[in-house]
């Protein structure tokens, strides 16, 4: 039988997962902005895409349905590519795997809101208005915050899979150089962002 090769923490590897981390943010931040955009040109709208939003003149002309789709695109992108994700880094672990499985930590980021700490330098904190979840549950007639606990109850077992998918060796090695590297990717859009999108 073909033996399969072990993913081992070298520093090559640790410098690959680095780098994909720090490219994780933007990434997801690009898709999901990117498929309200399609989404929204899909109905017809003569929708831009900006760094802060997606401008969606004439929005008031379309349904609830079809608003509900254009709100909803952006984590449904989210959703598909992290359970993809974390299917493929059950299988077999390699940092490529890893940080398209974290894609289902996004609603991880209001978790700070919800318990009442305010980190505004990190994007977070403030209002939870406006935020896609808050508005599909607008839209659904739902409180405010009922999309945003369905998809953290969903999250937390699925992170514990992904911690557990890293190889036991160097789970805090990996989960360190991750960490660090989507913080600083994220940091660095907030900076950038504005300049690559205006
Ligand atoms: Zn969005």
């Amino acid at each position: 039988m073909a033996k399969q090769r072990v993913w081992s923490a070298t520093r090559g590897q640790l410098v690959l997962l680095l780098a994909l981390a720090v490219l994780a943010a933007p990434v997801e931040y690009l898709a999901n902005e990117g498929a309200h955009y399609l989404a929204a040109r899909g109905f017809g709208l003569p929708a831009s895409l900006h760094f802060e939003q997606v401008d969606l003149p004439g929005i008031e002309r379309l349904s609830d349905v079809q608003r509900l789709m254009i709100v909803a695109a952006g984590p449904a992108v989210d959703w598909i590519v992290g359970l993809i994700g974390v299917v493929f880094v059950v299988v077999r672990f390699t940092p490529m795997r890893l940080v398209l499985a974290i894609w289902v930590a996004r609603p991880v980021q209001f978790l700070s809101w919800l318990l009442g700490i305010n980190v505004p330098y990190f994007g977070l904190g403030g209002s939870l208005r406006g935020t896609d979840e808050v508005t599909m549950a607008e839209l659904l007639q739902l409180p405010p915050h009922a999309v945003i606990w369905l998809e953290l109850v969903a999250t937390l077992p699925l992170l514990a899979v992904i911690v557990w998918a890293v190889p036991a060796g160097c789970r805090l090695a990996v989960l360190s150089v991750m960490s660090i590297g989507v913080l600083a990717g994220w940091a660095g859009w907030l900076a950038l962002g504005g300049l690559l999108l205006p």
